[in-house]
């Protein structure tokens, strides 16, 4: 677990783009934080910058204590899960869930472990011999997760992963999210466009417009006011 804050984060795209500006955010070690906002109000590149995925152009972005800057995504201890799940075709469940540790030479019987205790979290246990084709859009969504968990990161990074999911599932899935953040009190930054999601997802949400923070605060205080 750890700390993530961003000190003063810009973020100017080649052509021009101001899609970050000044974002001054401390995310607590093992806080639920969720970035809101319209299409284009530059939440996926904040996340991106967090994940190392997108260059930050000013300010500092620390991970823990240290400033991570020029830090590569394979040294930032982060897992990412995206929307389009991104599993490998190709491979079971349990393959996907086991190739990062494998490349990373963790021990067999750590892999197992892992891959154990991850799909037992999240009701994949039936499902480990299947390929992704042979799965619904939500088990799908809980191996990406499942990817994600036997890392066992410093932080969780989400990008709107329930968006392509029926309504019904949408709500399934929230209340999973919320129970293996209560297990696991991982670090989580979650980007969502539903405000719905804010509401019921983070422990505090960050309201974005147009590239910049307009306010932080519990859901309740957001969204319950009189
Ligand atoms: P959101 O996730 O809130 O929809 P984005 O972070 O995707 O917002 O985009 C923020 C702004 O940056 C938008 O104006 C978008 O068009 C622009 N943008 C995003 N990615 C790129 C890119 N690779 N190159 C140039 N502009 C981009
Ligand atoms: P794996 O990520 O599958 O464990 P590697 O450790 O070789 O395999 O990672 C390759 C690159 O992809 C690294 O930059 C890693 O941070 C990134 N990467 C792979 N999966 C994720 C993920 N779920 N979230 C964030 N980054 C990831």
């Amino acid at each position: 677990m750890a700390k993530i804050v961003l000190d003063g984060v810009d973020k100017v795209y080649s052509g021009g783009v101001k899609a970050v500006d000044n974002l001054n955010l401390e995310i607590n070690d093992g806080e639920f934080m969720v970035l809101v906002g319209p299409s284009g109000c530059g939440k996926s590149t904040g996340l991106r910058m967090i994940a190392g995925l997108e260059e930050i152009t000013g300010g500092d972005l620390y991970i823990g204590d240290e400033v991570v800057n020029d830090r590569p995504p394979k040294d930032r201890d982060i897992a990412m899960v995206f929307q389009n799940y991104a599993l490998y075709p190709h491979m079971t469940v349990e393959q996907n869930l086991a190739f990062g540790l494998k490349l990373r030479k963790i021990p067999k019987q750590e892999i197992q472990k892992r891959v154990q205790d991850a799909a037992s979290m999240l009701g994949l246990e039936s499902y480990l011999k299947r390929r992704p084709a042979a799965l619904s859009g939500g088990q799908r969504q809980r191996v990406a997760m499942g990817r994600a968990i036997v890392r066992e990161p410093q932080a969780f990074l989400m990008d709107e992963p329930l968006s392509n999911l029926d309504a019904k599932l949408r709500v399934q899935m929230r209340a999973s999210l919320n129970q293996l953040h209560e297990r696991l009190g991982v670090t989580t930054v979650y980007v969502t466009h539903d405000q719905t999601e804010a509401m019921t997802l983070g422990d505090r949400v960050a309201v974005l417009r147009d590239g910049r923070l307009q306010q932080v605060d519990t859901p309740k205080n957001l969204f319950d006011r009189p």
